[in-house]
C-alpha cells in the first residue's frame, strides 16, 4: 500500500484522504496545493508508518518509496538533493492528526554538507550559507544527536553578547562562521563523533527523530491533558526549503484569518523581516504586525505585494476550511509561500464568536456552529474579570509594572512561580499561581496547565505561551517587556519595583496590564448583562453570541438541564442560565444558619421522639421559608428536594473548646453532650446512620420537613403561582425502605392538604446511589415517580473508594493508567455507567411513566452528558454556572448520536 504522498506544482496526491493518515500538517499541505497556493514542494510519511517503526525500531522499508518521492522532489524544485553546486535543502517536519503545537520536532535546513555549503554561498552569499548552517546544526544537534539545546544557546547569547547585538540579525559573517565551528565542535565532543556530512544520512536520521519524538515527555503530557490516544501517531512531511532569511525582502510569519482573542472577523498576524520559522513562535524578536498600524514598520507598508497575496490566500483557505485558519507563510525574495493551515486554537470568546458570525455568512450551519465549541469553553465567557475600580486604584497606587500583549484574556491573580516545577509544586499547595517567564517552551507544558494565568516579558501573540494558553483556556498576557525576569534570583523587576516568588500578581489577559498584589474580580460581560443585568444585551457582542449558541443548543437537545441550587439566590442565577428546574435541593445546609443550628443540636439531644419534635416545631417554620424563597423563583418548573441526608454527628462540635460553648448554648451539662457526640460517633460514616435510614429510625425528622415543603408550596400556591414539588428520598437500597417513607412523605401531604385546603401536584421519588438500588430498581420503580443517579456516591460506593480519602492514592492511579482519569470527575461509563443502565432499563420497565435524571457531579461534565443522552435518561442537573456548559453538552450528544461509540473503559 501506498504510504508516501507527493505534492508540488499544484498537484497532491493525498489531496482527500484527510488529517488520520497524513496528519493535520500534511493534509493542509496538499489541499492547500491542489487548490493552486504556492507551497513548496515535498511529500508526507503517512501516520501508520510512525507506529511501525515504534515497533521495529527501523524505516528501511519505507527507503525506495521515499527516494522515488524525493527525486520528484528534486525535479519540481529544481534542484538536486546533495549537489554541491546548487543543492536542495529540505525540512523534515512532524505532524500528527491532531494539532500539538511545538509538541513534536522539525528540522529545516537539512541536506547542508561540508560540500553542499559551499555550493549554497556560491548562490546566496556566505552570510546566508552560515547562518542556514547554523541553524540546522542547532536543531540536528538537539533533537536527533540529542545534544542539550542550551549548550549552543550559549554559545549564540555570548556571541550577541560580545558584538553588542540585539538579535542574530546583527551578527557578521564571521561571527556565524566562528558560531558554526563552535557548534561542531560541541558535536563532536558530545557524541564522540563528527556531524554526519552525508546528506541521505542526516534524512533518515531526521525521519526517525521525528518518529520518535510522538513519545518524547512533552508530546505525552501534552496527550494526556488534551485526551489525544497515543495509538495516532505522527506524520513526516520532508518539503523544499524557502527561505526567510534571505536578507531584507524575505521575512517569515504567523497569522490567522480572524482574530483568535476575541472571534472578530479581522485578519491579523505577526511576522519578522530577514528571519527563520522558528524565530517568531520562539519570541526571541518582538515580530511586527501585518496589518499597517501607521508605523511604518508593518508587512502591509514594507512589502505590499506580498502581504495582498497574503490577504487573497486567507480568504481563499477560509471559504475552503469553513473554519478560521491560522497559517504559517515565509517569503523569499518578495514571493509568499505558504507552509502551514490548521483550524486555529482560539479562546472560548473567539469560539462562540466566531461559529455564529460563520453562520450569519453562510459559511457553517447552526449544527456545525453547535460542534465548533467546546462546552467547557462556555466556563471562560463566565469567568470573573477584574473590577475596574480596584485596578484604577491599583494603577494609581504605582502596582502597575507594565503592559503586555492580551493573548488570553480573563483575569489571573495568584502567586508567582519562575519555572513550570515550582508552578506546580506551588498550586499543589492550593494558591493559585501565575507562571511568570521569559518565554515558555514546550517542556513548560505541565506547569502552564497548573497555574491559573501565564505571564511572559517577550514573545507575541503567536508564541508558544499565546497559542498554548489559549488552547487551554488560561489568562495570558505576553512579550510585557518592561518587565524584567532574574530566575537566578528567583525575583522580577519593573519600575524600580522588584517581586518575588510567592508574591502575589495580577494580570489581565484582556488588556494586557500586569499589577503588583492582589486586585478585587467582578463578574464577567455575560454576567453583567444576564445576572446584574447593568449592561444591554444589545452592547455586548459576547453575550449576544452565546445567548445564540445556547439557544441552537436548546433547539436540539433531548435531554432535560436542571441545576443543583439549595437557596433563592442559586435558584435564580440557575433559571437565568436556563435551567427548566431543580434537580438537586439539599436541605441539611439550611440546618446550619447560625439561629437554626441551636435548635438543630436540641433536637438531636433530645431522649425521645416527643423532645425532638419540639424542636423540629421550632426549625419547620425556618425551612418553610426556605421554600417559599425557591418556589417563588422556580415557577411552574420542577424542584426536587431531598430530605435529610448527613448523619446527624455531622452537625454536632467536635472540638473540647466548641463542646462546652455549645453545651452553655443547650443548657445541658457538657458531659452529657460529649456523650451523645460519643454515642453518635461512626466508624465509616458514609455507610453509617445518614440518608433515608435516619428517616426510618426518626421519621419525625421527614415529616417535619415534608411538611414544610408542602406548607411552603400552598403558601405559594395561594399567590397564584403552580409550585411542583419533588420529594425525593436519599440512601435507598432496599424497596421496603422506600415504600414505608413514601407513605410518611403521602400522609404527611394529606395532612397539610387538609389543613390549608390547597392541593398541590407533587411526586415521590428516591435517589439511586447505592449498588444495591441499581439491581432492584424493577422493584423500587413500581411506587416511584422518579429516579434521580445521585453519581457521586454510586461511584464512591461501586469502586469501594471513599470520595473524601481517595485523593492519598488516585492520582498515582491515574499516573499509572491504572484509571484513565478521575471516575468522580468523569462518569465511569463502563462500570458505574453499567449500573446507570441498568437501572434505568429495569425501572422503566416495571414502570414506563419513571422520570430519570441525574444529580451528581457528573451531570455537568460533557463527556458524562453524552453517556446520560445515549442511555436515555430525561434529564441531567449540574451547578448553576455549569447550565450552559450542559446544555450546550446535550446538544452535541443529541447530535453526534450514532455517529461514535462510546468511549470505555474496561
Ligand atoms: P510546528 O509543528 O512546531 O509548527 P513546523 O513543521 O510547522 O513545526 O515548522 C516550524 C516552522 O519552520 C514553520 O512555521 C516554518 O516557518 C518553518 N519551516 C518548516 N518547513 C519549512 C520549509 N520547507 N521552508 C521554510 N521554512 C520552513
Ligand atoms: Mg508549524
Ligand atoms: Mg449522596
Amino acid at each position: 500500500m501506498k504510504r508516501v504522498f507527493f505534492f508540488g506544482n499544484g498537484q497532491a496526491e493525498g489531496a482527500g484522504l484527510g488529517k488520520e493518515r497524513l496528519g493535520g500538517k500534511g493534509a493542509g499541505l496538499a489541499e492547500m496545493t491542489a487548490l493552486g497556493i504556492p507551497v513548496p514542494p515535498g511529500f508526507t510519511i503517512e501516520t501508520s508508518v510512525c507506529a511501525d517503526y515504534t515497533k521495529s525500531g527501523s524505516v528501511d522499508g519505507l527507503k525506495p518509496e521515499v527516494n522515488a518521492a524525493l527525486e520528484r522532489l528534486e525535479q519540481a524544485a529544481g534542484r538536486r538533493f546533495g549537489d554541491p553546486g546548487n543543492p536542495l535543502l529540505v525540512s523534515v517536519r512532524s505532524g500528527a492528526r491532531s494539532s500539538m503545537p511545538g509538541m513534536m520536532d522539525t528540522i529545516l535546513n537539512l541536506g547542508l554538507t561540508g560540500k553542499t555549503i559551499r555550493g549554497l554561498a556560491a548562490v546566496s552569499g556566505d552570510r546566508f550559507a552560515f547562518d542556514c548552517r547554523r541553524r540546522f546544526l542547532q536543531m540536528y544537534g538537539d533533537i536527533v544527536l540529542e545534544v542539550p539545546k542550551h549548550e549552543f544557546e550559549k554559545v549564540l547569547g555570548e556571541k550577541r553578547r560580545e558584538r553588542g547585538a540585539s538579535s542574530d540579525a546583527e551578527l557578521t559573517v564571521e561571527d556565524l562562521a566562528e558560531t558554526v565551528r563552535r557548534y561542531e565542535e560541541i558535536i563532536r565532543k558530545k557524541t564522540g563523533d563528527p556531524f554526519p556530512d552525508d546528506p541521505q544520512a542526516q534524512l533518515w536520521g531526521a525521519i526517525g527523530a521525528v518518529f520518535r519524538s510522538w513519545d518524547n515527555e512533552r508530546a505525552k503530557t501534552y496527550r494526556k491533558l488534551h485526551r489525544i490516544p497515543g495509538d495516532w501517531g505522527t506524520a513526516v512531511n520532508v518539503q523544499a526549503m524557502v527561505f526567510g532569511n534571505r536578507g531584507e525582502t524575505s521575512a517569515t510569519g504567523v497569522a490567522f484569518t480572524r482574530d483568535p482573542s476575541t472571534g472578530e472577523k479581522k485578519f491579523y498576524g505577526e511576522f519578522l523581516p530577514n528571519a527563520q520559522g522558528e524565530d517568531v513562535v520562539a519570541g526571541i524578536r518582538t515580530p511586527r504586525p501585518l496589518n499597517s498600524d501607521g508605523s511604518g514598520r508593518s508587512l502591509e507598508e514594507t512589502m505590499p505585494q506580498a502581504y495582498r497575496e497574503l490577504l487573497r490566500v486567507q480568504d481563499l483557505l477560509e471559504k475552503r476550511f469553513h473554519d478560521m485558519q491560522d497559517l504559517e507563510f515565509t517569503i523569499e525574495e518578495a514571493k509568499l509561500y505558504l507552509l502551514q493551515t490548521r483550524n486555529g486554537k482560539r479562546t472560548g470568546f473567539a469560539a462562540v464568536r466566531i461559529a455564529t458570525d460563520m453562520v450569519e455568512e453562510g459559511l457553517i450551519d447552526e449544527t456545525e456552529a453547535l460542534m465548533r465549541v467546546e462546552p467547557e469553553q462556555l466556563v471562560q465567557l463566565l469567568a470573573p474579570v477584574f473590577d475596574n475600580k480596584e485596578k484604577s486604584a491599583a494603577v494609581g497606587g504605582g502596582k502597575l509594572l507594565g503592559k503586555g500583549l492580551p493573548a488570553g484574556p480573563g483575569a489571573a491573580c495568584g502567586q508567582i512561580a519562575f519555572d513550570a516545577a515550582s508552578a506546580v509544586r506551588m498550586a499543589a499547595g492550593g494558591n493559585p499561581v501565575v507562571l511568570v517567564r521569559e518565554e515558555t517552551s514546550p517542556e513548560d507544558i505541565a506547569g502552564m496547565h497548573a497555574s491559573a494565568g501565564i505571564l511572559t516579558t517577550r514573545g507575541g501573540m503567536t508564541s508558544h505561551a499565546a497559542v498554548v494558553a489559549r488552547g487551554m483556556g488560561k489568562t495570558c498576557v505576553v512579550g510585557a517587556g518592561e518587565i524584567t525576569v532574574d530566575p537566578e534570583k528567583g525575583e522580577l523587576r519593573a519600575k524600580n519595583q522588584t517581586a518575588r516568588e510567592g508574591d502575589w500578581i495580577s494580570i489581565d489577559g484582556t488588556t494586557g496590564e500586569v499589577l503588583l498584589g492582589r486586585i478585587a474580580t467582578r463578574p464577567s460581560e455575560v454576567l453583567q448583562v444576564a445576572l446584574e443585568k447593568n449592561l444591554p444585551p444589545e452592547k455586548s457582542p459576547v453575550f449576544q453570541a452565546f445567548d445564540r449558541i445556547l439557544g441552537w443548543a436548546d433547539k436540539r437537545r433531548r435531554l432535560g438541564v436542571r441545576a443543583n441550587a439549595d437557596t433563592p439566590t442559586d435558584a435564580q442565577v440557575a433559571v437565568i442560565f436556563g435551567a427548566e428546574g431543580i434537580g438537586l435541593c439539599r436541605t441539611e445546609h439550611m440546618f446550619f444558619e447560625e439561629k437554626r443550628i441551636l435548635a438543630v443540636r436540641e433536637m438531636i439531644l433530645a431522649e425521645n421522639a416527643e423532645g425532638r419534635r419540639a424542636a423540629l416545631s421550632r426549625i419547620l417554620p425556618m425551612q418553610r421559608e426556605d421554600f417559599v424563597g425557591i418556589f417563588r423563583e422556580m415557577g411552574r418548573r420542577p424542584v426536587t428536594i431531598r430530605l435529610l441526608d448527613p448523619p446527624l454527628h455531622e452537625f454536632l462540635p467536635n472540638e473540647e473548646s466548641a463542646l462546652s460553648r455549645t453545651a452553655s448554648e443547650l443548657k445541658v451539662p457538657v458531659e452529657k453532650l460529649r456523650d451523645r457526640v460519643r454515642q453518635l460517633h461512626e466508624a465509616n460514616p458514609m455507610l453509617g446512620h445518614r440518608g433515608c435510614r435516619l428517616g426510618i429510625t426518626h421519621p419525625e425528622i421527614y415529616e417535619t420537613q415534608v411538611r414544610a415543603i408542602f406548607e411552603a408550596a400552598a403558601e405559594v400556591a395561594r399567590s397564584g403561582d403552580q409550585p411542583r414539588p419533588e420529594v425525593m428520598i436519599p440512601l435507598v437500597g432496599t424497596s421496603a425502605e422506600f415504600e414505608k417513607l413514601k407513605v410518611l412523605v403521602d400522609e404527611t401531604e394529606k395532612k397539610v392538604e387538609k389543613e390549608t385546603g390547597q392541593r398541590i401536584a407533587y411526586t415521590v421519588g428516591t435517589m439511586i446511589e447505592i449498588p444495591r438500588a441499581a439491581l432492584v430498581a424493577g422493584r423500587i420503580a413500581q411506587n416511584c415517580d422518579f429516579f434521580s443517579f445521585g453519581t457521586n456516591d454510586l461511584t464512591q460506593m461501586t469502586f469501594g473508594y471513599s470520595r473524601d480519602d481517595a485523593a492519598s492514592f488516585l492520582p498515582a492511579y491515574i499516573e499509572s493508567g491504572i484509571l484513565p482519569e478521575d471516575p468522580f470527575a468523569s462518569l465511569d461509563q463502563s462500570g458505574v455507567g453499567e449500573l446507570v443502565a441498568i437501572a434505568t432499563e429495569r425501572g422503566r420497565k416495571a414502570n414506563p411513566k419513571l422520570k430519570i435524571g441525574v444529580c451528581g457531579e457528573h451531570g455537568g461534565d460533557p463527556s458524562s452528558i453524552e453517556f446520560f443522552h445515549k442511555t436515555g435518561l430525561d434529564y441531567v442537573s449540574c451547578s448553576p454556572f455549569r447550565v450552559p456548559v450542559a446544555r450546550l453538552a446535550a446538544a452535541r450528544a443529541a447530535l453526534s448520536e450514532g455517529k461514535e461509540a462510546v468511549s470505555s473503559t474496561a
